[in-house]
């Protein structure tokens, strides 16, 4: 398979004494899917991240909207960093768990919120509410009905006011009830390379996403001169450097990365 960057940035990837691999879970590592309950990690890709991890001098980090708890499930290996929440909530590979305070205070209002989504919604409308821990999604993927829709968006706003403590950040076809603080990706990134202790203005970064919410990191990560690819499932403007044509490609790249590297450097021990 072709890849869409060139042999000296492949090389580069492959050789540097240090790299750190951040990377998103949906749309980017796992097909998007009608529910996601139904978007599980391929067994593949699972090698590959494993590999990865095993690699010496290789940091791979999960960067995503799910919950930790899911992402741990998901990616049960040691020497990973997950970063579930966008990173409110973020696993070293010392097993450490560090999660953000105002998250933490905000938690149990949680049930609370799921209540009255739930009583939004009743059983007439076929919206999914997804409880992450420490946020909370109402997807509203299977509903076509222009008003209907709009119908929830109206009961979503009105419960923002109720709950000034969070933020709604409307996704394509998701709301996501957010903590109210100031945090993204990209401060994730930052404080995962404090944790670690990471140099990247000596070694190289990587990150991939796919979304909007993967701009800061790429933001972050180019400050660093690293490289940024996204899975391109539309045509937004991007700050990312590459784009990726589907998931297969980038599968295919990291494959080729994890085999090469380990050879290279060798596993750990
Ligand atoms: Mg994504």
């Amino acid at each position: 398979m072709q890849l869409p960057l060139s042999e000296s940035d492949f090389m580069q990837i492959v050789q540097a004494n240090e790299l750190f691999i951040g990377l998103d879970r949906d749309g980017t590592l796992v097909p998007y899917t009608l529910t996601p309950d139904m978007a599980y990690v391929d067994k593949t890709v699972l090698d590959i991240v494993q590999l990865l991890t095993n690699t010496k001098n290789t940091t791979v980090a999960i960067v995503s909207a799910r919950g930790l708890n899911q992402l741990k499930k998901d990616f049960p290996f040691n020497n990973i960093v997950l970063a579930g929440s966008c990173g409110l909530e973020i696993s070293y590979p010392d097993h450490k768990i560090i999660t953000n305070e105002t998250a933490l205070r905000i938690k149990p209002l949680l049930p609370e919120l799921i209540e009255a989504l739930q009583s939004l919604i009743k059983s007439k409308y076929q919206a999914i509410i997804e409880n992450h821990g420490l946020t909370v999604c109402l997807h509203t993927k299977l509903i076509s009905d222009r008003s209907i829709l709009q119908n929830i968006e109206k009961k979503v706003i009105a419960l923002g006011k109720i709950f000034p403590q969070l933020q709604i950040n409307k996704l394509e076809t998701t709301y996501e009830f957010y903590p109210n603080i100031n945090w993204s990706k990209g401060m994730a990134i930052e404080t995962i390379f404090k944790y670690l202790a990471l140099d990247f203005n000596q070694g190289l970064s990587i990150f991939v996403g796919d979304s909007q919410a993967d701009e800061s990191a790429y933001e972050v990560i180019n400050s660093y001169n690293g490289i940024t690819f996204k899975v391109a499932h539309n045509q937004n403007v991007s700050k990312a450097k590459i784009l990726l044509n589907s998931e297969k490609i980038l599968i295919a790249m990291l494959d080729q990365i994890a085999r090469m590297r380990c050879n290279l450097f060798g596993k750990i021990s």
